[in-house]
């Protein structure tokens, strides 16, 4: 039991359940700044502004990790009995997202160069409501607020409802279709600039839906100030929010590589193709603390360290290359744009066949462009590090799209619309020598009495 009094948060943990009391599901500050807290009163070192880039192995096992400084460049080594991979989603391969700018998916593109397996790469979730107004940073808008005002296409339509949908009443299970939905509008030519409105414009109303925008208010209501919104109606479009795959693990977090466990959201498996709105920050207190256990037990059992490979020298000598040369090369952040942006148009919320073609072709390119590219300072070449973890994880969400021949939950085939039984499987991602190699397995369906 974890009692963080001061913020009003309590943890329990037994074996296989988590009970959570607080206030943390309505916002998950309030539960990363105790648990840091208490970290730090156990001894526990954090350190800050590192960019962990790869998994060192002796063998089959993992033993440790390098990464580099971004303040000043020095590249360092972790030598480690078992390792936890929590490096969280990878929302920013797409440019409409409401996820942080550190979401890149190193820890899949990590995981995967050492050989783990990832599963379900496909189910990328849209959350249906984003603010994305021109000349304003993009975050998720309360569905309570949208409810009460009238979400409609370029031709004054409220689909939603049309459809049979009401946006505050379905969007904790039904993200996946409302994201389609107003996804197919956009797509069919009712849309305006990428997105459908929200029209707040009753006044008495907008003053009362304002107060419920949720985590970080004040900075919301203050960009919102800058509208006249009984007389300008909101943009809104789907955002990439959460990846339901991930890193594919027991049910103590243990991955298939000797010493390497996961948690978190770099993890898959744990929310099928469409997860429920809540269940991410339970997802992480439940397998945070048996892959913690898990990884601890193990390297108690283990002897000693193991020396790590060449993998620190071999990255002091890629960044070194990187801020050494110049070229007419394309910048970091200039590749990362335009793979976010080719995510959007060709492996978004609807795919198809062609759509898809199309983003291997792209991010060949991009991969080709990443190998001309280069760094002026240190900052810049933990982007380059960054973007090309991001490369590696959008070819693999591609992969699992293209493998996968019908529609369901968050991945939605324009050109396989229906479900189908025959793919009630999850697509299985490793890597083999040089090669990216897929398969599928039958889903394990899983009842409640065990
Ligand atoms: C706007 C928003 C609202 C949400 N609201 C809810 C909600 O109400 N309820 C809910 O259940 N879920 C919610 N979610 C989802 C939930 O917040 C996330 O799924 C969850 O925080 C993931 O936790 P994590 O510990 O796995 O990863 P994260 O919280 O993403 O943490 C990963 C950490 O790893 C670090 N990291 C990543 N790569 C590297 C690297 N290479 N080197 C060093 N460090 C690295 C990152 O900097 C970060 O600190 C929300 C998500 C968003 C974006």
């Amino acid at each position: 039991m974890l009692e963080l009094r001061e913020f009003g948060v309590s943890i329990e943990t037994g074996d296989g359940t988590a009970s959570v009391r607080g206030s943390f599901l309505m916002n998950g500050t309030g539960l990363t700044f105790p648990l840091v807290r208490f970290a730090q009163s156990s001894g526990v070192s954090i350190l800050q502004n590192i960019v962990v880039a790869k998994l060192c192995k002796n063998g089959d096992g993992v033993v440790g990790a390098v990464g580099f400084d971004r303040m000043n460049g020095e590249v360092v080594a972790f030598q480690a009995k078992s390792t936890v991979l929590t490096t969280g989603g990878a929302g920013q391969i797409y440019s409409r997202t409401d996820t942080p700018v550190g979401t890149t998916g190193e820890g899949y593109a990590m995981a995967y160069e050492a050989g783990a397996r990832l599963i379900d790469m496909e189910f990328v979730q849209f959350f249906p409501f984003g603010l994305v107004e021109p000349g304003l940073p993009m975050f998720l808008f309360n569905p309570g607020i949208v409810e009460m005002g009238r979400l409609v296409n370029s031709q004054d339509k409220e689909f939603l409802r049309e459809a049979g949908y009401s946006p505050g009443r379905d969007f904790v299970q039904h993200r996946d279709t409302l994201s389609k939905l107003i996804c197919t509008e956009i797509h069919e030519g009712r849309g305006d600039q990428d997105a459908v409105l929200l029209d707040l414009k009753k006044p008495k109303e907008t003053q009362y839906s304002l107060s419920m925008l949720g985590e970080f208010k004040e900075i919301k209501q203050k960009w919102l100030s800058k509208l006249d919104l009984t007389k300008q109606r909101l943009h809104i479009a789907p955002l990439v929010h959460y990846f339901m795959g991930g890193i594919e693990i027991d049910e103590n977090g243990a991955t298939n590589v000797p010493s390497l466990f996961a948690a978190g959201e770099v993890t898959g498996g744990v929310d099928g193709a469409n997860r429920l709105g809540g269940n991410a920050l339970t997802n992480t207190i439940v397998f945070g603390t048996r892959a913690g256990r898990s990884a601890a037990e193990y390297a108690k059992s283990s002897p000693r360290f193991t020396p790590l490979d060449s993998s620190g020298r071999e990255l002091d000598g890629y960044l070194s290359e990187l801020r050494r040369t110049p070229s007419a090369g394309s910048r970091p952040r200039e590749i990362r744009r335009r793979l976010q942006k080719m995510m959007v148009k060709h492996v978004g919320a609807i795919r198809t066949g062609e759509t898809i073609e199309n983003a291997f072709e792209c991010l060949r390119e991009l991969r080709n462009d990443l190998s001309r590219t280069y760094a002026s300072n240190h900052w810049e070449a933990g982007e380059a590090l960054e973007v090309e973890a991001m490369i590696t994880v959008s070819e693999i969400v591609t992969r699992c799209a293209s493998e996968r021949m019908e529609s369901r939950g968050a991945h939605y085939r324009l050109d396989h619309p229906e479900e189908n039984t025959d793919w009630l499987k999850n697509i299985v991602v490793e890597r083999v020598g040089r090669e990216m190699r897929i398969c599928t397995r039958k889903t394990i369906a899983k009842s409640s009495s065990g």
